[in-house]
């Protein structure tokens, strides 16, 4: 540890990953609140309170907060003064783990907080960044070497989809990070379904949609390993809200949400994790 803002990882006392039930683990519900480049200190404070108040003591799904990545130190104390049962992720790491890299961040500093998870292939990095999926695949990489889980975002633009190219872009996005990490490794890497024309648009995939791209990706997991492919959480994300929360979140491929625009209010991103 370096400075008294830099101490390494706490760790948490529970396993949020797996509810047991009849003896069999069970694929826990996961809710990621996605910040993008949005907040400041007080929203910090603001939105730990709320769920702090409103959030009831057990529940059987887990949440997971990316703010930016400056907020994600006093986010940690406060989760831990709170005694929030709230985990934290960054929304983007450096594919080099360290040198003349100017303002990027390594994913060894980013585990120096009580970081559990990392979003890597974000559409909005791909489209404004021009990272490709060889680079996405790098920076999943990186977070498993440094004992994070990367939050690995696939998805088709509309073009894509109007042209009936879904499930091939989908598949050569994973395929380029199946090929970069051990087998072994997959298990811990959530993986995000993001159609690209759902991101901020208001406009969701049906149920349906995104069920049917679940289920490809976890046929597509299966290749490499069948039980992988069981256990590994797929969550959908794009343009959800309280009010389509629920029929999305109960396809049997779907294991959760990343949650953009509407994470921003707490009191609407707590109804989207009680859906
Ligand atoms: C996202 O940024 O990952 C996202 C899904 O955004 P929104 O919920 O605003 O569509």
């Amino acid at each position: 540890p370096i400075g008294t803002h830099c101490r390494l990882r706490t760790g948490r006392s529970f396993n949020p990953d797996f509810v047991v039930s009849d003896f069999k683990p069970m694929r826990r519900r996961i809710i990621v609140a996605n910040w993008k480049m949005n907040g400041d200190g007080f929203m910090v404070d603001e939105w730990l309170q709320i769920l702090a108040d409103e959030l009831p003591e057990s529940v059987d799904f887990q949440i997971v907060v990316c703010p930016p990545m400056v907020y994600l130190d006093f986010m940690d104390d406060l989760i831990e003064d709170l005694e929030l049962e709230v985990q934290l992720g960054a929304q983007n790491v450096s594919e080099y783990t360290d040198g003349a890299y100017t303002g990027e961040v390594s994913a060894t500093m980013i585990s120096e907080f009580a970081c559990d998870y990392v979003i890597v292939g974000h559409s909005e990095r791909r489209r404004i960044y021009g990272e490709t999926s060889e680079v996405v695949a790098k920076k999943a990489k990186m977070v498993l070497e440094n004992n994070m889980k990367p939050i690995a975002c696939v998805g088709e633009t509309l073009e894509e989809r109007e042209s009936g190219q879904t499930r091939t872009i989908v598949e050569q996005q994973l395929e380029a990070i199946i090929r970069e990490v051990n087998d072994s490794e997959i298990n811990d890497i959530m993986f995000a379904y993001e159609p690209v024309w759902a991101i901020g648009t208001g406009q969701n995939a049906t149920p349906e949609q995104a069920q049917e791209v679940h289920g490809w990706i976890r046929q597509y997991l299966a290749q490499v390993d069948a039980d992988t492919a069981e256990q590994v959480r797929i969550v959908y994300g794009g343009s959800v809200n309280p009010d389509n929360a629920r029929v999305i979140f109960e396809q049997p491929d779907v294991d959760g949400g990343l949650v953009g625009g509407a994470s921003l209010d707490a009191e609407k991103f707590l109804e989207i994790c009680m859906s």
